[in-house]
């Protein structure tokens, strides 16, 4: 097995997920009064980033991030501990101000393709089945964080071992879906 440690969630092979998994909460690291947020389903596009915003474990190169509809998500516990890490970000990323942990990120632009979705980390919960990983956002931008550059083909290639497809942005449907958006906004497309 590669010593590379890409995320400690698919280090040991990515895991299937279930089909109609109902959910979990997720919870900070803190050892008293975590928060805790309840996601009410399954979450979609789940995948690992190498973005430098994204809230990632210690010694990994990369997050593990999916969406959810953020009528599904609720904070159930201790949600004065939370505060958003950069209130000028497009996405809004609620961090836990004991121990660091993004619980969750929201994007309150109406006009942002992704617009209704929240941004969650599945390995804060305990409980097993969500949609697994299915690609590698962002790769290149781990260089931002300190990977070095002569690393990156063996980075891409355990990712592509792991059946993540390594992309320096999005996944394509995902790209997709944002000129999709802009094409519709322009009026190009039916909307
Ligand atoms: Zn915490
Ligand atoms: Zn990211």
């Amino acid at each position: 097995m590669s010593s590379l440690a890409i995320h400690p969630s698919v280090d040991g092979g990515v895991q299937a997920g279930k089909s109609g998994f109902a959910g979990g909460t997720l919870s900070c690291k803190c050892k008293d009064n975590p928060v805790k947020v309840k996601l009410d389903g399954d979450v979609a596009f789940n995948h690992v980033c190498g973005c430098t915003k994204c809230w990632k474990p210690d010694g990994s190169l990369f997050s593990m991030v999916a969406v959810i509809s953020r009528d599904k998500l609720k904070v159930t516990e201790n949600a004065q501990k939370l505060k958003i890490v950069d209130p000028s970000a497009v996405i809004q990323r609620y961090a836990c101000t004991g121990c660091g942990v993004h619980m969750y990120g929201r994007i309150e632009k109406k006009d942002h393709p992704f617009f209704g979705l929240d941004f969650v980390h599945t390995e804060l919960s305990s409980e097993k089945g969500w949609a697994a990983p299915e690609f590698a956002a962002f790769v290149s931008s781990i260089i931002e964080s300190g990977a070095k550059p002569d690393n990156m083909g063996a980075v891409r290639a355990r990712l592509t071992e792991l059946k993540l497809a390594p992309y320096d942005c999005l996944s394509p449907p995902l790209m997709d879906a944002i000129s999709t958006h802009v094409a519709k906004s322009k009026g190009l497309l039916a909307a």
